[in-house]
């Protein structure tokens, strides 16, 4: 019997962030052939991790390379920061005319839309002239002029992006529009990373992009994979809640990472299409899921919508399960939807 703890406190600090910290252990690894293997690279914006069961670390390492070879393409699709990736293509191209476009990108286009039409448009990937705007807004410093956001807004709106799913391809109708796939993308990438794992015999893995996790089968002789979610609770006492998951997702939003603090007032990353501006809840909501695509869209989705009105909807989607935490001064408010601590194996 082979004794393996593997423990990735960097990778929570960065994406629980202050007010949820996690932790992920694996121990009692039964099988002695097989021992755990991570490998860590540079990909879409931040470092991604896989960790998987091998028998030695030359097989370990052809794996993470095919692993990482395919992250590696679907950044060069899906990327807004790169200004030659298919998307950015897409955005130029596509205005008032159909652009055939690869399944991948179809298929994350068609989620993110099936998505917002599911939450009324509180997800929306059409958002990017505004994202580009606080982007920018947040490496000056202070929050955008009333004006620039009214124009940046005029050109965003879910419904103005059109697919059409018999021919695979694509259609905006204004130019100026901007596609953002960056609360989608990563979750896919981390399926798509997962399912070139199994397809070479590595059945137990996980694939770690910011905060977006996903899983496949347990780690050997183990029920599942064992997440845990440090928090506050109501007292602002730090306690630990465990969730014991496998061929699922588990995603995380909030505005630990990417944020603007001015006038006393912290602006996410994820803006509410409502008003164009940075979120202000203060809110981190992590949500469980049997795929990352869907993990990640609805984690940012959920957190636009807020802790009411985003509970209700993750309630009525019987394939997701969420915990929301609320940050106020020095403590933490703490709800979570029926299924959360139910979820096990979800495929
Ligand atoms: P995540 O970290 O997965 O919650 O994604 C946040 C990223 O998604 C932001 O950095 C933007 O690129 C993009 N984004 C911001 N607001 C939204 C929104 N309301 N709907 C969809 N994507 C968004
Ligand atoms: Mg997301």
């Amino acid at each position: 019997m082979m004794s393996n703890r593997v423990g990735l406190p960097k990778l929570f600090k960065y994406f629980f962030g202050l007010s949820v910290l996690a932790t992920l252990c694996i121990a009692e690894v039964s099988a002695p052939a097989l021992r755990s293997f991570e490998g860590v690279e540079p990909h879409m914006g931040t470092l991604v991790r896989i960790q998987l069961y091998a028998g030695d670390a030359g097989s370990a390492e052809s794996a993470f390379r095919a692993a990482f070879d395919r992250i590696s393409q679907l950044d060069g699709a899906l990327s807004d920061y790169k200004p030659d990736s298919e998307l950015n293509r897409l955005s130029q191209s596509a205005v008032n005319r159909p652009v055939k476009v690869s399944e991948d990108l179809f298929h994350v286009l068609e989620t993110a839309q099936s998505v917002a039409v599911r939450t009324d448009g509180a997800f929306d990937v059409t958002l990017g002239p505004l994202t580009h705007l606080w982007r920018e807004a947040r490496k000056q410093g202070h929050v955008p002029e009333a004006r620039a956001l009214r124009q940046a807004a005029s050109h965003c709106g879910y419904r103005k992006l059109h697919l059409d799913r018999a021919n695979r391809t694509v259609l905006l109708d204004e130019a100026a529009m901007q596609l953002d796939l960056g609360g989608i993308a990563k979750g896919y990438a981390a399926d798509e990373a997962l399912a070139v794992l199994k397809k070479t015999g590595y059945r137990s893995a996980l694939v770690a992009a910011s905060g977006d996790l996903a899983f496949s089968d347990p780690p050997p002789g183990r029920r599942g994979w064992g997440i845990g979610i440090d928090s506050l609770d109501a007292a602002g006492q730090p306690f630990t809640s465990t969730l014991t998951i496998a061929n699922a997702a588990v995603s995380t939003s909030g505005d630990s990472e990417q944020h603007l603090d001015y006038r006393d007032k912290r602006y996410s990353h994820i803006i509410d299409p409502r008003t164009g501006m940075g979120l202000t809840n203060g809110l981190t909501v992590t949500v469980v899921a049997p795929t990352g695509i869907e993990s990640d869209a609805n984690s940012t989705a959920a957190s636009v919508l807020g802790c009411k009105l985003g509970l209700a909807f993750i309630e009525n989607q019987p394939r997701l399960a969420a915990l929301f935490v609320e940050r106020t001064i020095g403590r933490s408010h703490l709800l979570e939807s029926t299924r959360f601590h139910k979820i096990g194996d979800m495929n």
